[in-house]
């Protein structure tokens, strides 16, 4: 049975966003949404400064807050693959989910829904990518099965370094940051 989880190579992004205008096309997104999204960071103290670009989404979370807080059972995980998916048809807009995600993943549909990244499962569930990572110009997404040691995203992590997002938040996020 696969774990899927992403890994983001925050040294090979160039903060193009190809990534979110895919995930827009891909998912017919209305205005004013989005799925994924670049955060850029600088720091340091000169000279030893630093900068990374990361594009970030729905972390999957293996504890997610945003499926415990559900009343109705719409935000779910995915039996068979740990993807965090919403039902549309039995979500009332409470926005307990938008609440409880502590990485402002989930946005309201014009519908009335709570949507999110899906980690495109309609393309993934027969082998294939999501949209973002199939346009990365750098190759700097990768997607796979964590429960296969030989899925990319399960070597990069065997021999990267990687970060997670707010891992005190206790939610086990399954997109890995690559540094
Ligand atoms: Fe970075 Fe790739 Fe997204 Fe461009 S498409 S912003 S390089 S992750
Ligand atoms: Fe839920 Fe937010 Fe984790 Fe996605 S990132 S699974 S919306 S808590
Ligand atoms: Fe968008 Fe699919 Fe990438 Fe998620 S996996 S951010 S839905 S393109």
């Amino acid at each position: 049975m696969p774990r899927f989880a992403m890994t983001m190579d925050t040294r090979r992004c160039v903060g193009c966003s190809d990534c979110v205008l895919a995930c827009k096309t891909e998912n017919r997104l209305p205005d004013g949404v989005a799925r994924d999204w670049i955060v850029q960071e600088a720091g340091g103290r000169f000279p030893n400064l630093w900068m990374e670009n990361r594009s970030e989404r729905c972390n999957h979370c293996s504890d997610p807050p945003c499926v415990h807080t559900c009343p109705t059972g719409a935000s779910h995980v995915h039996s068979g693959d740990g993807v965090v998916l919403v039902t549309p048809d039995r979500c009332i807009g409470c926005k307990s989910c938008i609440a409880a995600c502590p990485y402002d993943a989930r946005y309201i549909h014009p519908d009335g829904y709570v949507s999110k990244c899906t980690f495109c499962i309609h393309r993934t569930a027969n082998g294939g990518k999501p949209a973002c990572v199939s346009v990365c110009p750098t190759y700097c997404l990768e997607f796979g099965d964590l429960d296969d040691p030989s899925s990319e995203v399960s070597k990069l992590l065997a021999s990267r370094k990687f970060k997670v997002l707010l891992p005190e938040a206790g939610t086990e996020p399954n997109v890995y940051f690559l540094v």
